[in-house]
């Protein structure tokens, strides 16, 4: 009998609660320490001032389940999505964190420990990378926990040393790998054919050695640190037996309600994975405070739903299913999230008029872009008719491109961007003349997404979708 993920995820904070880690709730989606970022993408995220000595808590060692987003800003997994095995845009990360507490040995030996004692996982399936001068993290795996040198591959990229900023706690890392076998296209981390879904990275341990200053060099920090991530849903899948993370119980259960609501044939089908997936995102987002809009956080919403709903249309769903999937996500998660189970009936609203009001575009605007396939040559849709599709009828840029890659195409990004200026151009001259029917005109091409990331957007949507 395998774990569940329920199981798996209560397994990792008993097991850090046993080793005097304070078992800390996750926090909301939407950092509320961190105006530079888009969502929270790591269970470091919540205690980032602590690490950096602005924060006190009563305790040094923590551990978490936290709920992330990587569907923009600096990690964006969105195009993953539905492709590899490993990618979620909604995922959770077990963490466990020393502040100024225990470093390398004790963060390798717990790593270790809960991995081949409390979960049983085989040794020999596991390797493990570590930044290429750090002896000290080579030395434990090697001649304390006994890892064969072979299976210490030594990273030389930034892969393997994190920072927080340009300045700021930084240092090297060490990342454990699972091998799913041979029959499983992929190669060894450091090899160019890393990106395959043979060796998948499980656990990444970050030493928090440095502090980097702004002329570049670097002093060992006075407290030196640990921050790791586990994703939960990969390691549920090596427990279960499975390679993908789509194969877990908590999947499956989503896939079948995405089945039965899409009258979707084929559980295998691809589509309903990315309905599956993209129903996370998009009610944890909305049970976080997150509204459909046209910027923003809100317009990273937007798409999620868009491109979920165009999925399902693919399908073969009759009218507004989207929102009924919510209560299928309940069943998987409102035991270890009980925020979702209050929140239903606004996440089921706001999921419900979003997906109509779409709805009402959405075939007009394919049979569009089917009309016009016919007529390319090449593999590339124009820019015109990527923001024709956007303009009229509400396609996201990144949605057509989605639609595009099925086909082997890509969408004309630069021509796309020209029109969008010249449309934000004429905008901006109506509004000179104080023309109010522009208002709406206006809100809907550009956005001042300034607050996150401001070197990565300018104020442009479209910025958004092309980081
Ligand atoms: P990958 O190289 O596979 O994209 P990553 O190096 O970007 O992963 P980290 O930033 O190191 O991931 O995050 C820590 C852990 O969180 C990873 O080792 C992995 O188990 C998990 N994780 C990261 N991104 C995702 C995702 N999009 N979906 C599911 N799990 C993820
Ligand atoms: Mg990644
Ligand atoms: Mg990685
Ligand atoms: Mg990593």
């Amino acid at each position: 009998q395998h774990m569940t993920t329920a199981q798996i995820r209560q397994a990792f904070l008993d097991y850090f609660a046993k080793q005097q880690h304070q078992v800390v709730p996750s926090s909301s989606l939407i950092p509320g320490n961190d105006a530079t970022l888009l969502f929270n993408n790591a269970g470091m995220v919540q205690f980032k001032d602590v690490f950096l000595g602005a924060e006190s808590r009563p305790y040094s060692r923590a551990t978490s389940s936290q709920r992330c987003v990587r569907a923009g800003g600096k990690h964006n997994d969105l195009e993953n999505v539905g492709y590899t095995a490993r990618h979620h845009t909604f995922f959770e990360m077990l963490g466990n964190f020393s502040f100024g507490d225990y470093f390398k040995q004790d963060a390798i030996k717990f790593a270790w420990q809960f991995l081949t004692d409390v979960l049983q996982l085989p040794k020999e399936k596991l390797l493990v990378t570590i930044y290429h001068t750090d002896d000290e993290a080579f030395d434990i795996w090697h001649k304390e926990v006994g890892i064969a040198q072979d299976n210490i591959i030594r990273i030389d990229t930034a892969d393997n040393f994190w920072s927080m900023g340009d300045t700021g706690p930084c240092g090297p890392c060490s990342e454990i790998f699972y091998d799913h076998g041979e029959h499983i296209w992929g190669g060894r981390p450091g090899t160019p054919e890393e990106d395959g879904d043979r060796f998948i990275e499980i656990w990444n341990l970050v030493f928090m050695q440095y502090n980097r200053h702004a002329d570049g060099t670097m002093e060992p920090l006075p407290k030196q640190s640990v921050d790791t991530g586990m994703g939960l849903e990969r390691i549920s899948a090596i427990l279960q037996g499975v390679h993908s993370n789509y194969e877990i119980d908590l999947f499956q259960g989503l896939i079948q309600a995405a089945a039965k609501v899409t009258h979707a044939q084929d559980l295998e089908d691809k589509s309903l994975r990315v309905v599956a997936d993209h129903i996370r995102s998009c009610a944890f987002l909305v049970s976080d405070g997150v509204m459909p809009s046209n910027e923003g956080r809100g317009y990273v919403l937007r798409r999620i739903i868009r491109r979920a709903v165009r999925h399902g249309n693919k399908l073969g769903a009759q009218g507004a299913f989207f929102y009924k999937l919510v209560a299928a996500l309940i069943e998987q998660m409102g035991q270890a999230y009980p925020e979702l189970a209050k929140q239903q009936a606004i996440i089921e609203k706001v999921l419900r008029i979003e997906e109509e009001q779409f709805g009402k575009t959405l075939d007009r605007g394919l049979a569009i872009l089917e009309e016009s396939l016919a007529g390319i040559k090449g593999d590339v849709i124009p820019g015109e008719l990527v923001f024709k599709l956007y303009d009229t009828y509400g396609f996201p840029a990144d949605l057509t491109a989605d639609v595009a890659r099925e086909r082997f195409m890509t969408i004309d990004e630069k021509g796309f961007q020209e029109c969008m200026e010249v449309q934000r151009k004429k905008a901006q001259q109506a509004g000179k003349f104080g023309a109010d029917y522009n208002e709406q005109l206006k809100s809907e091409k550009t956005t001042d997404f300034k607050g996150y990331d401001a070197e990565h957007y300018s104020g442009t949507v479209i910025e958004l979708f092309y980081e």
